[in-house]
């Protein structure tokens, strides 16, 4: 329902949970983070039914010291409303979270055989599984494999655990939005959630790849050539 991705100087942590709180408005009934502490082999994953405040109590011993962070609040579609089934998903080298349906879910379980090690009763962690799968170093070749396999709609903010200080976007559909500030890179399914920080943002086209990290922000159309941001500025007064 909500996706906030932080890459900053600030509290990666208070950044994601201040901008899940700007996206409660949409509605949702679990939340959760994930953020890379500086120096450390995979993201942390807090997550939990309920509100961000309930989400915020359990961050309590979470590290500000993150080289990046994404986070999510759910709008169930798929398996009921549980810790387990709130976004992040983990698998492998891979944590993301989503926003969507991936339709052919039951499918991609038996094509890949993920049935044992899936914890969760989402079609995200499916996509999580698969994304896995393919992931051999190069994320943009592992995501656009994914995408490939994949039925249905899509905002995916991804970390993968040997390319900490990264954050990766793709969709279809579902929409994502990028901005550059002064203190770091924001993406945001809604642009609600960038407008304390950015006054300018770009749409991450559908199937354009993103890569944020403290550089900037590098977006790839579906040939891999890089594509300008599309700029456009947030006017509050309209
Ligand atoms: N289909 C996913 C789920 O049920 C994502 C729902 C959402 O967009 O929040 O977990």
């Amino acid at each position: 329902c909500g996706i906030i991705g932080y890459i900053g100087k600030r509290s990666t942590k208070e950044i994601l949970l201040d901008s899940l709180e700007l996206l409660e408005y949409r509605g949702y009934d679990s939340a959760g983070i994930a953020l890379f502490p500086n120096g450390a082999d995979e993201p942390t994953i807090r997550k939990i039914a309920g509100r961000v405040s309930n989400l915020r109590e359990v961050c309590g011993d979470v590290t500000d010291e993150a080289c990046a962070g994404i986070g999510h609040t759910r709008w169930a579609t798929h398996g009921g409303v549980s810790d387990a089934n709130a976004h992040p998903h983990h698998h492998g080298r891979v944590t993301l979270v989503h926003n969507g349906i991936i339709e052919n879910y039951k499918e991609l379980i038996k094509e890949y055989n993920l049935k044992d090690q899936l914890l969760s009763e989402t079609d995200t962690e499916v996509a999580a599984s698969v994304l896995d799968h393919f992931y051999d170093g190069d994320p943009e070749t592992a995501i656009r494999e994914t995408v490939k396999v994949l039925k249905g709609t899509f905002a995916f903010a991804i970390l993968f655990s040997d390319q900490p200080g990264k954050i990766f976007a793709v969709r279809n559909v579902s929409p994502i939005v990028v901005a550059m500030t002064d203190h770091g890179a924001l993406l945001a399914s809604d642009v609600a959630a960038l407008g304390v920080h950015a006054k300018e943002y770009a749409f991450l086209p559908e199937y354009h790849v993103a890569c944020l990290s403290s550089k900037g922000i590098i977006v790839h159309d579906e040939k891999r050539h890089e594509v300008p941001l599309q700029l456009m500025t947030i006017d509050w007064d309209t």
